[in-house]
């Protein structure tokens, strides 16, 4: 069989390249991927966008040469969204790449109920992600500057929107209502959504290749821990619970993110110790987790090091705050137990997941009724970009597996484009 054969889903795109654009409020960050291998062609983030310190790094891996990689256009700051892209596209032009690119992919924040895939925008589709700012404020008005500056600079090529909702619509009621009055799902949409629904797929997808079954054969549970940390339960292929929320605040520990409160320390902190409700939001989303516990830092390398520094001012505080950080994501994978009847195994990703051999050490040690044992050689050895199973041989599976939003939404933006419009590409 030729590769050609092999790859029967994506015949139009074969050779060909999606874009994929994270756009935030002051930052966007794109790649070039070819969505049938997940080759990154080009990359870059353009940052501190519309101030004076504006600017865009682009990154080639198609060989060139390091004189031609520094060759980016000299941008004069400030410059907006726009301008980054029309850099971009230059690029492109200079390259010759921008005759490869079939379609432009976006990562948005929250589809809400509304979007279980990856959807074609159109203007009904923009004018959803719009309303649904109600509940993302912050990133769905900045995803669609990135949309509306992408249909601009590339108005020929067709957008597609992938959302991080997107994975965990398949949750049962039981699990995404909240104990309060149904009124307020039934009017207001509250209810849980849960987030980092591409990259706990696509590590489920890997982790199913690395057992040799399909992935509706399988039941795992996966530990995406970044800056921002969630795990999710999924069985037979599908997300049924999650541990964040509405909003990305529920849940466990993360670098600035309380996770789970009491909700009564906000009337506490309200009522009795005057603050704002912007104060508490601040708190909660930017002043909590492991930076407000450590007094140090939100980086867990940072913390990592002054734990192991008996001599830092902050060594016991560092370690008391990773301490709390690896027992609420042990209870929170312990808990969604209750959803399963198998269990294939734990998957953990995201920069704190793939290089702390700590902090999943702390975690699987207090993981042991649940038949999760590390290997301590494979743990240690399974780090900075090396993935496999580091459990002991007698041991359920534990997997450390790379994620890779950027590729997800290039495939599936390829593959919604073959299947809509076969032959147009
Ligand atoms: P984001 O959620 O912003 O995408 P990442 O997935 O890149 O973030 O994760 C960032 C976190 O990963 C930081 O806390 C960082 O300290 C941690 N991290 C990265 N490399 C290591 C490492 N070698 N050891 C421990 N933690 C690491």
């Amino acid at each position: 069989m030729t590769k050609q054969q092999q790859q029967p889903v994506f015949p139009q795109v074969s050779g060909k390249a999606i874009l994929v654009i994270n756009c935030g409020s002051s930052s966007l960050k794109f790649s070039l991927i070819q969505p049938e291998c997940g080759t990154t062609l080009l990359s870059g983030l353009a940052e501190y966008l519309t101030t004076a310190q504006a600017r865009i790094n682009i990154k080639y891996n198609i060989g060139l040469s390091n004189e031609e990689q520094l060759a980016t256009s000299a941008l004069v700051a400030p410059f907006d969204h726009q301008v980054a892209l029309s850099t971009l596209v230059n690029k492109l032009v200079q390259l010759n790449l921008v005759d490869s690119i079939v379609a432009v992919g976006h990562r948005v924040v929250h589809g809400g109920e509304h979007y279980a895939q990856p959807t074609l925008i159109n203007t009904n589709v923009k004018q959803t992600i719009a309303k649904l700012a109600k509940l993302a404020p912050l990133h769905n008005p900045a995803n669609l500057i990135g949309i509306n500056a992408c249909q601009q600079a590339f108005s020929k090529l067709p957008q597609v929107a992938v959302f991080d909702t997107a994975f965990h619509q398949s949750m049962p009621e039981k699990a995404y209502l909240y104990g309060l009055p149904f009124e307020l799902y039934q009017q207001h949409n509250i209810r849980r959504y849960g987030f980092h629904g591409t990259s706990h797929y696509f590590v489920a997808k890997q982790a199913a290749k690395l057992l040799n079954k399909p992935l509706v054969q399988c039941s795992f549970i996966s530990a995406h821990l970044g800056n921002g940390c969630s795990v999710t339960v999924i069985k037979n292929g599908e997300s049924v619970d999650t541990s964040m929320g509405m909003t990305p605040l529920e849940g466990v520990m993360m670098g600035t993110r309380s996770g789970d409160v009491d909700a009564g320390i906000i009337f506490h902190l309200v009522e009795q110790l005057g603050f704002s409700i912007k104060q508490v939001d601040t708190l909660l989303n930017k002043k909590s987790g492991l930076l407000g516990l450590s007094q140090l830092s939100n980086d867990c390398r940072t913390l990592e090091a002054a734990m192991l520094d008996k001599s830092h001012p902050k060594s016991v505080q560092a370690k008391l705050a990773l301490t709390v950080f690896c027992y609420r994501i042990a209870k929170s994978i312990a808990s969604f137990s209750a959803s399963l009847h198998e269990l294939d195994g734990l998957i953990f990703t995201g920069g704190i997941g793939e290089n702390s051999a700590w902090v999943r050490q702390e975690i699987i040690s207090q993981l042991g009724l649940l038949n999760f044992h590390l290997c301590e050689k494979s743990n240690q050895a399974t780090r900075f970009g090396a993935s496999g199973n580091i459990a002991l041989n007698t041991a359920r599976a534990c997997w450390v597996i790379a994620t890779n939003e950027e590729w997800v939404i290039a495939e599936q933006s390829a593959q919604l484009l073959t299947s809509n419009s076969a032959g147009k590409l």
